[in-house]
């Protein structure tokens, strides 16, 4: 998402003269978009930032600016404690960066951290960062209305708020016509979706935005991030059965397998109501790969609710996922929760998860091995450039020998080995397939 969000930010900076450079001793600006999801993540921008005490010892009027989540967390605090900072601006202040850089220029910081119900940055051009002209991101929603226990978005990220569709439908159509064949929709909780159509009063949800995109030309695949349990409604499972662009493949957080635990997170469903919703989702797409996030150690969580934890990924056979010790936030309710696991065995835990959800996941590599697959070629092999890298519905690295034409086509290749983080695969020919 953030990521998502610096193409907006270069965006706006690109209207006003400024361009991105990829060496930072030539920087005017520096901005760290930044998250505030785990105290780790904070704790990394406070390292970044003692780095670039050299970078200003260089020129001394460098401009660095922290962005996004951390700094609407901290706000002036943020000024008070990190000298360094000239510019901080939350998530919804980015049309006012050239302001605010302006300012600093003139002498002196500058904040700004309100937050809007309306901005959705719908009418900018995101300039396309690190692109490989194959697959984009973009962005149809901001913030969250969910108020998770445990979570710190609703506070940095405000207001759950839609893009209207025609403006997605514009970029994306922008995109197919650059050539890009994969994209993906972001939010915090993108099947929350309610997008206001035109001047009507009719509004459209997720299910329908998913229809009018896969209705672009050239478009070709359809990923989506993050959804969330509590509003996977029946037109988005039925969608599975009538959109052949969405990819077989859908990451659904699920935190925790324990009912008491899910209650105390207050995420709006039972261990089962999840279940329910994989279930349903298999009888329209019974290969469909599942991938989720955990939070382990969550205030109160006993043994037993991790077992049940350890039984739901068990059970429902995850790919890939992201799973994290439970980091208390200032300012969420969870944060008062009395605490009383001994961090050793939070991570005693986690290391536990991991190793399930790795070994399920080398399981459906190996049984990846000796198949077809499509994959959607995105540009040369990091490791070795002479091959091709590529990516399976399901979101596998694919590496393999081939002609450069290949980039940016959807092929089928015959996957030939599972290495730990990605496959080997060889391109599937007509003759091969005719012999
Ligand atoms: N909107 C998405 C997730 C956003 S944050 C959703 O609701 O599913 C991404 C992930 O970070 C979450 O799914 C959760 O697993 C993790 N996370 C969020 N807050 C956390 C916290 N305080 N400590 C540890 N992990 C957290
Ligand atoms: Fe946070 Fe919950 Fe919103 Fe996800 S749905 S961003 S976890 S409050």
């Amino acid at each position: 998402m953030n990521f998502s969000d610096s193409e907006i930010i270069a965006s706006i900076m690109g209207e006003h003269g400024f361009a991105t450079t990829q060496d930072e001793f030539d920087a005017d600006v520096i901005f760290l978009n930044t998250c505030a999801i785990r105290d780790n993540a904070e704790q990394r921008i406070r390292e970044r930032l003692k780095h670039l005490r050299a970078n200003k010892k260089q020129n001394r009027d460098l401009i660095i600016g922290v962005l996004g989540c951390m700094a609407e967390r901290l706000k002036d605090k943020l000024l008070e404690e990190e000298k360094l900072v000239d510019v901080v601006a939350g998530p919804d202040s980015y049309r006012e960066l050239p302001k605010l850089v302006a300012e600093v220029d003139e002498g002196g910081r500058a904040i700004n951290v309100l937050l809007s119900r309306e901005e959705t940055y719908g009418d900018l051009n995101p300039v396309r960062l690190n692109s490989n002209g194959v697959t984009a991101f973009i962005s149809i929603m901001r913030g969250c209305d969910n108020m998770c226990s445990f979570c710190v978005v609703p506070f940095t990220r405000g207001r759950e708020r839609s893009r209207d569709p025609e403006s997605i439908i514009r970029e994306a159509r922008e995109l197919a016509t650059a050539g890009y064949k994969e994209i993906t929709l972001l939010g915090q909780n993108v099947n929350a979706y309610l997008g206001k159509m035109g001047h009507t009063s009719e509004l459209a949800d997720f299910a329908l935005l998913l229809d009018y995109v896969a209705e672009i030309p050239g478009i070709e695949r359809i990923r989506y991030t993050t959804s969330h349990p509590k509003e996977f409604s029946q037109r988005l499972i039925d969608a599975y059965g009538k959109i052949s662009k969405l990819v077989n493949h859908v990451h659904l957080p699920v935190q925790s397998g324990s009912d008491r635990i899910l209650m105390a997170m207050k995420r709006g469903y039972s261990a089962l109501e999840y279940k329910n919703i994989i279930r349903r989702l298999r009888s329209v797409r019974p290969d469909v790969s599942l991938s989720s996030d955990f939070i382990v150690g969550f205030p109160g969580e006993t043994e037993a609710d991790f077992e049940q934890t350890m039984k739901l990924v068990q059970d429902l056979k995850f790919d890939n996922s992201f799973s994290f010790i439970y980091s208390a936030r200032p300012g969420t309710p969870a944060a008062n929760l009395h605490d009383d696991t001994p961090q050793t065995v939070k991570l005693q835990r986690l290391q536990r998860l991991q190793a399930e959800i790795e070994a399920e996941a080398q399981r459906i590599s190996q049984y990846m091995v000796g198949s077809v697959q499509r994959i959607l070629v995105e540009g040369p092999s990091r490791k070795n450039a002479a091959e091709l890298m590529g990516r399976t519905e399901n979101n596998r690295i694919v590496n393999f020998p081939g002609q450069p034409r290949l980039v940016g086509q959807l092929i089928d290749v015959r996957i030939t080995q599972a290495l730990p983080h990605s496959l080997r695969a060889e391109v599937v020919t007509q003759e091969k397939v005719a012999a």
